[in-house]
């Protein structure tokens, strides 16, 4: 694939072309509709990007960009052009926006750089407030097993449940050992805030995935699972795995926050857990409040402690990884520890860039398996 990088160079010319074609669409379909020029689009996500890189804000809106081309000289703009060359791009900042990609790449890619690199932009704060309140119901008990319990009920209810009835979220709140008020105020109140938009219903139903139980909509007569990620999107019965809602006011979305940041994450978390369970292993999600996201005990004993890395950049992540590791302390404190600490990648990672784990390795000395590498150290386990 050829690469090109994001310069200020490369987003004013796809400014200036993305705004001749606005025009034109505007002539022919009589105003400004949406999707907008693939060009436009191109341009305000490389415009996000560049102010991002400088730390300054992001032009949210195409009304802003068009204000900005009426009133303000280039040189004043909210993205310092003259920095730009001389900022230092490494494979993390190689964001193919310039590339014909679909959207959704494009946007995981930036929410990856928006999250963990600068700082001062917090996507993902709604969910980090969430994890804190999860951690809260826990308090009033003693052992480290009964708090994980707890941790582990609530964060499950809501990775399998980016959307969810009255009903469910009633019978949930009188099985799960945290006080029902407590989780309707301080966890349902706060991840529950959308309702699912009408115009993405099928037959005037919601649509969920069995697999994920995230939003199903249809487009071209294609069924697709929100998660972009869910092997709903590879499946050849995606019929079958649907439930359809009647839709009403007490059925709630997630707020996008927590369907990018906590709902997205685990999915390939729990199918890691799926598969090392049919190996007859035992396995304990998110042990030591979240110290790791996975502990496999294999047949013969041996224990796998694992963190699921979801990330499309390979060095993004390794710098990452050296950074925050195993939280050993915590680990120690909680008797959690295993035989071998190690990061996992899904697969789709290895097919998309074959070179992802050296990548990876060239900047990391953490250890890096793909999904389908530690099924198999573990069936050496059995
Ligand atoms: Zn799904």
């Amino acid at each position: 694939m050829k690469v090109t990088k994001v310069t200020s160079e490369t987003c004013f010319n796809l400014l200036v072309t993305g705004l001749v074609d606005l025009e034109n669409a505007y002539e022919l379909k009589g105003g400004i509709t949406h999707p907008y020029p693939q060009n436009l689009q191109r341009a305000l996500n490389q415009l996000a990007l560049l102010s991002l890189r400088t730390n300054q804000p992001i032009i949210q809106s195409l009304g802003q960009v068009l204000k900005f081309c009426k009133t303000t000289p280039l040189i004043n703009w909210p993205v310092d052009f003259s920095q730009i060359e001389a900022f230092p791009i490494d494979e993390l900042e190689e964001i193919y926006l310039l590339e014909n990609i679909p959207e959704v790449r494009t946007t995981e890619y930036c929410q990856e750089f928006a999250q963990d690199v600068i700082e001062s932009n917090k996507p993902g704060l709604l969910q980090r407030e969430v994890y804190t309140q999860i951690k809260n119901l826990t308090l009033r008990y003693k052992t480290i097993e009964e708090k994980d319990t707890i941790y582990r009920e609530v964060r499950e209810f809501l990775a399998r449940h980016a959307i969810t009835t009255l009903h469910e979220r009633v019978s949930f709140k009188l099985k799960c050992k945290a006080k029902p008020e407590t989780v309707e105020e301080e966890i349902f109140n706060v991840v529950y805030t959308h309702s699912v938009p009408a115009n993405k219903f099928i037959n005037d139903k919601i649509a969920r995935c069995k697999l994920c139980g995230s939003l199903v909509t249809m487009h071209n007569d294609t069924m697709t699972c929100a998660v972009r990620k869910c092997d709903f999107n590879i499946s050849k019965k995606k019929k079958d795995l649907v439930n359809f809602i009647n839709p009403d006011d007490t059925v709630k979305l997630a707020a996008p926050d927590i369907r990018y940041y906590l709902v997205s994450p685990s999915v390939p978390e729990l199918k890691l857990r799926d598969q090392a369970e049919k190996l007859k292993c035992k396995v304990t999600m998110w042990p030591g409040l979240d110290s790791y996201d996975l502990l496999i005990v294999c047949p013969d004993g041996y224990k796998f402690c694992v963190d699921v890395k979801d990330w499309k950049s390979a060095s993004g992540l390794a710098q990452k990884c050296s950074e925050t590791g195993f939280p050993m302390s915590d680990i120690k404190k909680h008797g959690i520890e295993g035989d071998k600490y190690c990061f996992v990648v899904p697969d789709a990672h290895k097919v998309n860039k074959p070179n992802y784990k050296e990548v990876f390795q060239g900047h990391s000395d953490a250890e890096i398996y793909y999904e389908s590498e530690l099924i198999e150290l573990i069936q050496s386990h059995v």
